[in-house]
């Protein structure tokens, strides 16, 4: 048994060692690791945001390029395909003017306007070419190995709300060109730019395009939000202007507080889990022991209720068969007390027999028109001379007004010798017993009384539980008893649907109470 009990034990500590122990650890690095985390997703952020604001100025850097490589055809054509600049206008509405001259000559400029011309924008964009040589030059180099690079410069747009893209280009006798494309910066940024970060960005975070000195906001795709800007960048070809990117809501220290305080939440979540699962399987250990101790007391106490009638009727028929016993008396005397022993036998057989049927919910209750009082009377006539011989004083108070009622003769007379037995065994100085019939609020009951040595409070709600036996007093753990006769009465009155009430005092008594359900009352035959 004790290498059973261990080996529970020993389960218990390999589950701890495989399961809890690794977790804990996990829990634990995982808490450790929460700084890098915290880098991890700054990066992330970071990277995120950076894609965004990349992709942005990609796609404007994309529509220069088209637009510059259209107008580049345009100029190629003989006498500046002047429909085809029509038609390159009334397509990009953003665009106010273009301009062309011959790169070294610096003859021929040719500018052509959308609407009406601001004269002062040609000489701006002559003073812009010629004081940035070395930028020129640049994208000159650029052009030679192909590379048709586009820039934008920001000397228009403060006061004009224009801004101007700067580039090479070539005709078809390789001569080179400088061009300038002049747009409304407004329009520019509210039709090409817009589209592409509400494309991009949708919902999910605010975005806004302003003026760096100014802190005009040009475009916001989230007009009512009062923007915090957590990063931002500037828009390549419009220097002057940044897009800046707030995720509404969140800041990156609130993003990264919430998912550390998952992180936490989580880490304790998961150990709480662990521990009542620890708890739970100790508690099962627990119980699996009280189990086994359960068992086996049952198994000593059955044995020890067994023993004493079997060695009392030896011991009789022994002095009976030895013939040394002359007086008839005496005699029958003994006989008596084999009877008797026999049928305390029978009794304790038949309880482990009910016991195992209703286990198995296999005892079978046959119900008829049975009279209370009839089953109290038979059982003081079979309990007479037991009762007597113990020297008890036992009385009956039946009320002979009683009808009859629907229940099992067996079982009801089961139910109340295991009440009797017990008041019997728990008895101590006064040997008093009393059985009492009668009707309470359309129910009958039977009540059995002793005087014996009472039920500790603490104990009374188990004594109804299988194997339970009240351990603490001398007389109640003297008394042989294998804890199952009040399980039975329990099982038996619920087969009758009916009631069982438990008043005991310590040293004082013990009453029980069955009460039994009247239908005659309710249903008159
Ligand atoms: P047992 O075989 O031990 O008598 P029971 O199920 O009949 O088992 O009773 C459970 C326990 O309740 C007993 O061990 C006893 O301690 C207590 N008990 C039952 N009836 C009485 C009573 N009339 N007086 C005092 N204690 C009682």
């Amino acid at each position: 048994m004790k290498f059973f009990k261990d080996k529970i034990l020993l389960s218990g500590i390999i589950l701890i060692v495989i399961i809890v122990v690794p977790s804990f650890i996990f829990s634990l690095y995982q808490y450790g690791s929460i700084d890098t985390e915290e880098e991890v997703i700054e990066d992330v952020y970071e990277n995120q945001l950076d894609a965004i604001l990349l992709s942005i100025n990609q796609y404007s850097t994309d529509i220069l390029n088209a637009w510059v490589k259209d107008l580049n055809q345009i100029v190629n054509m003989a006498d500046i395909g002047k429909t085809e600049l029509e038609s390159f206008f009334s397509n990009r509405k953003q665009i106010i003017a273009v301009y062309a001259r011959e790169l070294d000559s610096g003859e021929a400029p040719f500018i052509a306007w959308a609407g009406t011309p601001f004269t002062h924008v040609s000489a701006q964009i002559e003073d812009y070419i010629n004081s940035n040589e070395p930028l020129i030059a640049r994208l000159k180099e650029h052009l030679e190995s192909n590379y048709q690079q586009v820039l934008g410069f920001d000397v228009l747009s403060e006061k004009t709300n224009l801004s101007g893209f700067v580039f090479l280009m070539k005709d078809l006798q390789d001569n080179i060109y400088v061009g300038v494309i002049i747009v409304n910066t407004n329009r520019f940024i509210d039709e090409i730019i817009s589209p592409k970060i509400q494309e991009t960005a949708g919902n999910k975070m605010n975005i806004v395009v302003y003026h760096n000195t100014t802190d005009e906001i040009i475009y916001a795709n989230n007009a009512n939000a009062d923007i915090q800007v957590q990063k931002s960048k500037e828009l390549w070809l419009m220097p002057n202007y940044f897009i800046g990117i707030e995720l509404p809501g969140k800041t990156l220290d609130d993003l990264v507080n919430r998912r550390v305080t998952t992180i936490i939440v989580l880490i304790v979540l998961f150990n709480l889990i662990l521990i009542t699962g620890i708890w739970y399987l100790f508690r099962n250990i627990k119980r699996e022991r009280e189990l086994i101790k359960i068992r086996s007391d049952f198994v000593s106490n059955v044995s020890h209720e067994i023993r004493t009638p079997l060695s009392m009727i030896s011991m009789f028929t022994e002095t009976l068969k030895l013939n040394r016993i002359k007086d008839e008396n005496k005699k029958k005397e003994y006989y008596n007390i084999i009877y008797q022993e026999t049928k305390r036998l029978t009794g304790i057989v038949n309880n482990l027999l009910n016991f195992a049927k209703m286990e198995n919910n296999k005892r079978v209750y046959t119900f008829g028109r049975e009279s209370l009082n009839d089953i109290v009377r038979d059982i003081f006539y079979t309990y007479k001379f037991d009762l007597e011989k113990k020297g008890f004083v036992y009385e009956s108070s039946l009320d002979e007004n009683l009808s009859h009622i629907d229940i099992d003769k067996d079982a009801v007379t089961d139910a109340l010798v295991n009440l009797l037995n017990n008041a019997i065994k728990y008895s101590a100085e006064e040997k008093f017993i009393k059985i009492s019939t009668g009707k309470d609020n359309k129910k009958q009951f039977i009540a059995i009384e002793d005087r014996g040595i009472g039920i500790p409070e603490r104990d009374q709600k188990h004594i109804f539980d299988k194997f339970y036996r009240v351990t603490s007093g001398d007389l109640a753990q003297k008394a042989e008893g294998s804890g199952l006769g009040l399980s039975i009465v329990k099982h038996i009155m619920e087969a009758h649907q009916g009631e069982i009430v438990l008043n005991s005092k310590l040293n004082e008594g013990t009453k029980v109470i069955l009460y039994f359900p009247d239908k005659t009352e309710n249903n008159p035959t």
